[in-house]
């Protein structure tokens, strides 16, 4: 026989928690079907462990600046090994908490890979099951290029898995993931060298932050190598790993090699052809603004969309879309302009709205912009310190603020309400307006003339 639910989400990441958790809390009887572990990419193989290992990173880097601040402390040893236990232990504890969670709420958790076998109904495993409304969010999986050898690297869920650190490692990729791991593996200890197909990386964010971030990076040691493709990888007796690049370059001597080249979408096997929803030729799902795919009653969040690949996005879209369904509200839906976002790099950027190129491609002449760069207070001694660099980019006479943009110790923290007061439509004179906290390096923010 087959179950009928108000909702039934496919994937429990965190677009499809969130649209059963809001459906639940509307009253309404909701399911999420998970092929994996509950929490999705989030939790299990993104944020979470990302996060864990950029804290430990960064308490390295403490432990190297500690000497300066007068510390006698010497460090003999770090073990990964440990640090992958705890932190497996930590996301084992989030799994059991959403299982509980679950439970308590009402939604059945179905465990197995789902695929559609009418416009509302699913099989998993054998079983059938039915739902009003079916939201899709089976999130994506990291790529390997089509290249001879590829598989002798490893992929983010791979880097995930080590139980050792790699000691001389080749990250190829110019994206979040690549910088992210890049220079946490660098924070602790690993020989790295970062390979870019083009010229820099994080293409799509302001030059000031690309370009700082890189100058830190080779000042921190990261072996920066711009372009260059890798065609083939041999791996020899001893297990090390030989890449051979355009332009007839040769690396060698790698004991580990992670592909950090973006991601595709879960679809390939969800039979969406057979019940109608159109994908794109990558596998991604278009939907209007309210989530809608061209299918009533089928609709797509987070990664599976191709927009905003975060999970406050995939989070927020959820639950705007529970609201707008049952939640009496027919006009809730994400507004996906300025979201503000942070890459967990070392230092780390935070950053909203239009870069200084974007602003000027639109707005020409009556961009203004504000920016600075200084060596921030904590690291004013230290003899491993980084730059911090910021950038207000305003448009107009009234000098609306349309970009905010920070590099450097604590950017990671400082963005949030920066955020919020872009997205009220903040102008330079409200900044100006506002009282510096002292001394921080926030302050600068609101002092920049
Ligand atoms: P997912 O979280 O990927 O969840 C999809 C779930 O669906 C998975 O559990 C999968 O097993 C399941 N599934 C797939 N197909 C089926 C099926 N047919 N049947 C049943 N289950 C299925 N974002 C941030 O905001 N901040 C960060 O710091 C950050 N760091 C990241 C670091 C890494 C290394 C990676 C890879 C990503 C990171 N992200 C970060 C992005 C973030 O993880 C994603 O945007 C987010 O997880 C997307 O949520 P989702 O619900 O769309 O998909
Ligand atoms: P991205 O899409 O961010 O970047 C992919 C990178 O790989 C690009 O720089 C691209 O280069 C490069 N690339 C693509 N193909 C090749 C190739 N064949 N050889 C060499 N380089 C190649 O993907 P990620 O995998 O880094 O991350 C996926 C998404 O996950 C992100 O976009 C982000 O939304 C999310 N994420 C968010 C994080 C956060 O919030 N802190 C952290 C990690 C991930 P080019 O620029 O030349 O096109």
């Amino acid at each position: 026989m087959t179950k009928h639910y108000d909702l039934i989400a496919i994937g429990a990441g965190s677009g499809g928690l969130s649209a059963a958790e809001r459906a639940a809390l509307h009253g309404k009887k909701a399911a999420v079907i998970e092929a994996g572990r509950v929490g999705g990419t989030c939790v299990n193989v993104g944020c979470v462990p990302k996060k864990v290992m950029w804290n430990a990173a960064g308490i390295a880097g403490a432990l190297r600046d500690a000497n300066d601040y007068g510390f006698d402390v010497l460090v003999n040893d770090f073990d990964w090994n440990q640090l992958v236990t705890s932190r497996e232990r930590y996301i084992q504890n989030i799994n059991d908490w959403y299982g509980g969670y679950l439970k308590e709420s009402g939604i059945d958790l179905i465990p197995g890979y789902a695929r559609f076998v009418d416009r509302r109904t699913l099989e998993v495993d054998g079983k059938r099951y039915s739902a009003d409304h079916i939201v899709v969010a089976p999130g994506g999986v990291p790529l390997i290029p089509a290249i001879p050898g590829a598989e002798h690297g490893i992929n983010s869920d791979g880097f995930f898995a080590l139980r050792e650190q790699p000691k001389r490692v080749a990250v190829v990729g110019g994206g979040y993931i690549a910088v992210e791991l890049a220079g946490l593996l660098k924070g602790l200890g690993s020989d790295v060298d970062l390979l870019l197909r083009r010229q820099h990386f994080l293409g799509n964010f302001d030059a000031m932050l690309r370009e700082t971030l890189m100058e830190e990076m080779i000042n921190h040691g990261v072996n920066i190598l711009p372009n260059i493709n890798v065609e083939r990888v041999e791996k020899d007796d001893d297990g090390r790993l030989t890449l051979h690049c355009s332009g007839g370059h040769t690396l060698t001597g790698f004991d580990t090699l992670v592909w950090a080249i973006g991601r595709a979408p879960n679809t390939a096997d969800l039979n969406l052809d057979s019940v109608g929803v159109e994908h794109d030729d990558n596998g991604y799902i278009p939907t209007d603004e309210y989530q809608n795919t061209n299918v009533a009653g089928i609709y797509a969040v987070g990664d599976v969309t191709g927009r905003a690949q975060l999970t406050p996005v995939a989070i927020a879209a959820a639950r705007r879309l529970g609201d707008r369904l049952f939640g009496g509200q027919p006009e809730r839906k994400l507004d996906y302009e300025n979201i503000p976002t942070v890459v967990f790099s070392h230092p780390p950027i935070g950053t909203v709205g239009l870069s200084e190129d974007e602003a000027r491609a639109l707005h020409g002449e009556a961009v203004k912009v504000y920016q600075t760069r200084f060596t921030p207070m904590v690291h004013a001694f230290t003899r491993h310190g980084s730059k911090t660099a910021m950038k207000l980019v305003c448009v107009g006479t009234q000098e609306k603020i349309v970009g905010v943009h920070i590099i450097g110790h604590g950017a990671d923290e400082m963005l949030q309400g920066f955020a919020v007061a872009l997205k009220m439509g903040a102008h330079k004179r409200d900044f100006d307006n506002t009282v510096a906290l002292h001394p921080t390096s926030a302050e600068e923010l609101v002092t920049m003339r």
